[in-house]
């Protein structure tokens, strides 16, 4: 357990993965300078949705000043946390990494692919207590912005009351709905939604055939106590998630087949 954040001297550093353009990241900075005066946003210059832990090795970074303590970064969520807390922010890393709000919701599966997700992960390697944040919204209305930035700041007030604990991030969803109509909190597990066929395929103007991956549909059951679950009975939900991959009820089965 690390020690709990003194709140008044706290470094926020922001990212997300829908790029510095997004709305939502523009949300998150409301939220954490009533937190904080000391608020860094470090983000993708383009959107990087779906691109996951991914790191940019094969080529050099560019790390642009575009306002005060505001930079871009063309490359990942992962690189934008990396560069900051390593390059711009060395001398005095930040207490926090809040990454988002993105527009739309990351459970289940989703946490394998998001972006939003991954820069919190690269925090919490880092050794910095993160927080992912992202907006549901309901397909064909716009995105309910407003109840991220109503819930957001209390939220991250009670988390930041924990003893952190080590090698994990919290992931927080807002439901699609209005502030008013939220139906409290929920502390969830990852949960799980059966992956549809989402591929649209054409031909582009060439002639040639193109594949085209869509969002992950909603299917079968939400399991209760998901993440899933709270988002369709309107909840904000707040997933614990632990870096360890291991499955560790698996490692006494497996010693015996192979020690
Ligand atoms: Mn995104």
């Amino acid at each position: 357990m690390a020690e709990p954040i003194n709140r008044d001297k706290c470094r926020i550093l922001i990212s997300n993965d829908d790029g510095i353009r997004s709305p939502g990241i523009q949300v998150l900075e409301k939220i954490a300078r009533e937190l904080s005066d000391d608020v860094w946003v470090v983000a993708p210059e383009q959107e990087q949705s779906g691109a996951s832990h991914s790191l940019t090795t094969r080529r050099p970074l560019r790390l642009t000043e575009v306002a005060p303590r505001r930079y871009w970064v063309d490359g990942t969520p992962t690189d934008c946390v990396l560069l900051a807390v390593k390059r711009l922010l060395r001398d005095k890393p930040p207490d926090l990494v809040l990454s988002g709000i993105n527009g739309g919701s990351n459970v289940g599966e989703d946490l394998t692919y998001s972006g939003t997700v991954a820069a919190a992960m690269e925090a919490t390697l880092l050794g910095i207590p993160a927080i992912a944040l992202s907006q549901d919204y309901r397909e064909g209305e716009e995105v309910p912005w407003q109840t991220g930035e109503a819930y957001g700041p209390e939220v991250i007030r009670r988390l930041l009351h924990l003893p952190w604990p080590e090698h994990t991030l919290f992931n927080i969803n807002f439901p699609g709905v209005a502030a008013e109509e939220v139906g409290g909190y929920a502390v969830t597990k990852q949960g799980k939604r059966a992956i549809a066929d989402n591929l649209t395929e054409g031909i582009d103007p060439r002639g040639r055939p193109y594949y085209w991956i869509g969002p992950i549909r909603e299917a079968g059951n939400a399991e209760p106590g998901s993440d899933v679950c709270a988002l369709l009975d309107n909840k904000v939900s707040i997933t614990p998630i632990y870096l360890d991959l291991t499955n560790v009820p698996v490692l006494a089965a497996l010693r015996k087949v192979f020690e």
